[in-house]
Parts: structure tokens; C-alpha cells; sequence
């Protein structure tokens, strides 16, 4: 393990959670009472980037937010959590939202309005050099393509290690695939974009693209795949599951830290599961993500 904290860099998004806890979600056409609701620092760049600091990276988060109040308490919020926020756009126009639904089973549905999240279709100055500095550069797909594209040009320019998460769904130009070093779809996003249930045929349907890839999938564990070796199934830590809203964030954070350390994929891939189970345990997306000593403590 180096001595030096890793540097991460986050290019992503930022939405103010609007989180209602339900009994049971509702149907189409149907009114449910909830009993709680919350406002939570979300989206998936946020997520990652706070579970990444909170693991105990040097985090700078590449992103927009916008000129309202979510903006400004996204951006405290951020910055609470020790991420960098000097490469944090403010822009005219609301921030950012996602409104959450969690039932009491711990599961959840999303509408994601991206608001300020639209505007980085490109990189800003300064931010090019962000991304050199950085062990690796974190990447998700709630920004517009053009943007994700753009960070990880300059990533692959400057030799940085790219993982992207391929959430929301959608189909991925062969450009970015062809930039990608790691992905790390979860099990929904793997058959979507593959077309196969099974996760070992995902995974492999992936290597014919990307060098790496690892499947996440609940509490079932992760499934790590790179060219020429043999899979490996890494299990999950058991938890009773509260919310698992950005369970997935949590993970990819960690295992970026993780990885950027030196550890190999499968300790760090265990590693980023205590993690995740911390986070799944409590309520809330970033508020919910674990410190390092946490980890550890959970890992031992
Ligand atoms: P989300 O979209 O809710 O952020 P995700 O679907 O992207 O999550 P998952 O595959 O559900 O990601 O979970 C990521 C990791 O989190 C898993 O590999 C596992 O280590 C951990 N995890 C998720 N759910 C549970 C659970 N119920 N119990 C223990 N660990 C869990």
C-alpha cells in the first residue's frame, strides 16, 4: 500500500435527493401515504465521489450544479465530505434532482431530473489537469455523452485509469467502451446491455470490449472478469438491508480507493463489499456511506 492517500478524480453528476420512505411504493394512478421524507446529497458522481473521500481517497469532483439552494447545500455537502469543489460548476437554472421511493423492503425507484447536470457536455479549464493528476477517473452516465466522452479522452491521454459505471442503462458508443479500463454494471445493467441473464456470460460478453469488468450483484457479491484469467466471485457481507439506495455508488467508490492502493482486484473488490453492507444497513444515499476505520473494522 502506497502512503499517500490515492487521488480520484469524479466526473458526474450532482442532484439534491428527494427521498419519501413508503410502506409499499405506489402503482400507477395510485396516492401512498409515506412516513418520512428527506432531502440527501445524491447522484451517482456525488455518490462515488463522497464514498471515495470517505474511503479515504483525495477526491475531486468534476461536475455543475445549479444556482439555487439544493446547488449551494450540494456543493457544502461535498465539500463537508473533503472532496475538492473548485472544478464544481454553478450554472444558470435549477440543480439536479432525483426523487426517490424506498419501500420497506429496503428497495427503491428513481426519476432523475438533471437539471445543471445537462450543462457539462464538455471539459472546462483546468479540469483536463485535474483528471492527469488523478489515479483514476470515475465516470457514470448521468451526464450528457459528449461530456463522459470528453473526460475519458483526457484520462486515456494522460494514461489514467478509467472506471465507468454504465448507470442509467443505455447503449455505449464503441468510443467509450474503447476508452474504458474497468466497468462495473450491476446485475440489471449487465443483461441490458449484453442481453444475457447469466453473469458469467455477461461478463464475458464485456471482455470482447473492455479489459476488466466486475458485475455487482446485491447481496449476492460481485463477479470480477479480465481477459486471460479465470473469473472470481467475491461474496457480499451480510447485511440486513435498510436502504440500498447507492449500495453501487458506495462499492465503486471503495474499490477505486482500493485499487488505486495497490491492492488487487479481488482484496479490494471484499474491501468496497463491507462497504457497501455499512451503507445498506442506514438510511440515505451519501450520508450513509462508511469512513476508512469503519471498513476496516468491518473487513477484518
Ligand atoms: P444501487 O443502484 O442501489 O446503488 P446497485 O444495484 O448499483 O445498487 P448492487 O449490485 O445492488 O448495486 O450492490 C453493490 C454492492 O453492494 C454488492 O456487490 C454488495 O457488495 C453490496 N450490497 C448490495 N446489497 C446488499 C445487501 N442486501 N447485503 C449486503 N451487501 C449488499
Amino acid at each position: 500500500m502506497t502512503s499517500r492517500p490515492p487521488a480520484i478524480t469524479v466526473l458526474g453528476s450532482t442532484n439534491m435527493d428527494l427521498v419519501a420512505y413508503v410502506p409499499t411504493a405506489p402503482r400507477r394512478g395510485e396516492t401512498v401515504f409515506g412516513r418520512e421524507f428527506r432531502t440527501v446529497p445524491g447522484g451517482k458522481g456525488t455518490n462515488q465521489a463522497v464514498a471515495a473521500a470517505r474511503a479515504g481517497g483525495t477526491v475531486t469532483m468534476i461536475g455543475a450544479v445549479g444556482r439555487d439552494d439544493f446547488g449551494a447545500r450540494l456543493r457544502a455537502a461535498l465539500a463537508d465530505a473533503g472532496v475538492a469543489v473548485d472544478a464544481l460548476r454553478e450554472v444558470a437554472g435549477p440543480s439536479g434532482t432525483a426523487h426517490i421511493v424506498v419501500d420497506d423492503d429496503g428497495g427503491n425507484s428513481i426519476v432523475v431530473v438533471p437539471g445543471a447536470n445537462a450543462t457539462v457536455t464538455g471539459l472546462a479549464p483546468g479540469d483536463e489537469e485535474r483528471i492527469a493528476a488523478a489515479g483514476a477517473l470515475l465516470l457514470q452516465l448521468e451526464l450528457p455523452m459528449e461530456g463522459v466522452l470528453a473526460g475519458a479522452r483526457a484520462a486515456r491521454a494522460h494514461g489514467v485509469r478509467t472506471v465507468l459505471t454504465p448507470a442509467p442503462a443505455q447503449p455505449l458508443p464503441g468510443e467509450l467502451l474503447a476508452l474504458t479500463d474497468l466497468l462495473v454494471p450491476n446485475e440489471h445493467e449487465a443483461a441490458a446491455l449484453t442481453g444475457a441473464d447469466d453473469p458469467h456470460l455477461a461478463a464475458e460478453a464485456f471482455l470482447a470490449d473492455v479489459p476488466e469488468v466486475v458485475i455487482t450483484l446485491g447481496a449476492a457479491g460481485s463477479l470480477y472478469a479480465a481477459r486471460g484469467a479465470e473469473p472470481v466471485l467475491v461474496p457480499a457481507v451480510p447485511a440486513r438491508a435498510v436502504d440500498t439506495t447507492a449500495a453501487g455508488d458506495t462499492f465503486v467508490g471503495a474499490l477505486a480507493v482500493a485499487h488505486a492502493e495497490g491492492r488487487p482486484m479481488p482484496e479490494a473488490m471484499a474491501w468496497a463489499a463491507a462497504a457497501a453492507a455499512l451503507a445498506v444497513r442506514r438510511p440515505g444515499a451519501s450520508s450513509s456511506m462508511p469512513g476508512r476505520a469503519e471498513i476496516d473494522a468491518e473487513h477484518a
